[in-house]
């Protein structure tokens, strides 16, 4: 399968500065992708639309950082599966570090999201991670077991495994400069590749797992040959469309 190389902008960019990126982004690549290569974008809600429709066509993918697990109703400031798909995303986030540790949102919340996206025809990048203080307590494989049993409960089946995607960040490597070294990566990596095999299955074990924090343009291409690496998930150094297209062709 190709590796996944997503840009999640957070709460940056309006629309227009969204457009622009998109375009600078797209002339860096020559509107082309290396090989074995995918490109997922995660603007904000309100710069979703202006970034699908910035390039008439483009090897570019999008994708929103959240989404509410319900068709529509009653859910003041939520955004559906269905306004996502409208948009022209494919993709949501679900269960990032930010949202779960600012926001607070509990594990069983990420579940439904999961599921509910992934029934409604949008793809899942998924996050899981520790933070320092769970890890320097000795908790990485409780911590990546719970979230991911929780959040992979209630998968819809058939599923085909490019569908999900699971993100490992951990917490005190987001927005920190502190790249987690290889051995840890390498390590969070297979924990998660066989909680895979045991919650889903043999049949879609092959889901992809994509690091993130503090990805950029020198350690992408190090990151991106370990083993179980299939891709990156990239913040900060996604901003800037030069550093995010050198991270894309690393
Ligand atoms: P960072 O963020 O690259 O700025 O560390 C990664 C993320 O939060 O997805």
């Amino acid at each position: 399968m190709n590796k996944i190389i997503a840009a999640n902008w957070k709460m940056n960019k309006n629309s227009k500065e969204a457009a622009e990126t998109i375009k600078e982004l797209s002339a860096f690549l020559n509107n082309s992708l290396p090989p074995k290569r995918e490109v997922i974008i995660f603007p904000s809600f309100i710069s979703l639309e202006a970034s699908t429709h910035a390039l008439s066509s483009s090897v570019l993918q999008f994708g929103a950082q959240d989404v509410y697990p319900a068709k529509d109703g009653a859910f003041t400031g939520e955004i559906s599966p269905s306004m996502i798909l409208d948009a022209g995303a494919a993709w949501v986030l679900t269960g990032h570090s930010e949202r779960r540790h600012i926001i607070k949102e509990e594990n069983t919340l990420v579940g439904q999201k999961t599921s509910f996206a992934l029934a409604s025809g949008l793809n899942v990048i998924a996050c899981v991670g520790e933070t320092l203080e769970e890890r320097e307590a000795g908790k990485l494989y409780d911590v990546l077991t719970t979230q991911l049993n929780q959040t992979l409960a209630k998968l819809p089946t058939p599923l085909s495994p490019e569908r999900l995607v699971i993100a490992y960040e951990p917490v005190w490597a987001i927005g920190t400069g502190k790249t987690a070294q290889t051995e840890d990566i390498i390590e969070a990596h297979a924990i998660i590749r066989e909680l895979l095999k045991d919650i889903i299955g043999t049949s879609v074990s092959q889901t992809r797992i994509l690091y993130g924090g503090s990805v950029k343009p020198e350690n992408a291409r190090e990151i991106l040959e370990l083993d179980n690496v299939e891709g990156l998930l990239v913040g900060g150094a996604s901003l800037k469309a030069e550093s995010f297209a050198k991270i894309i062709q690393a």
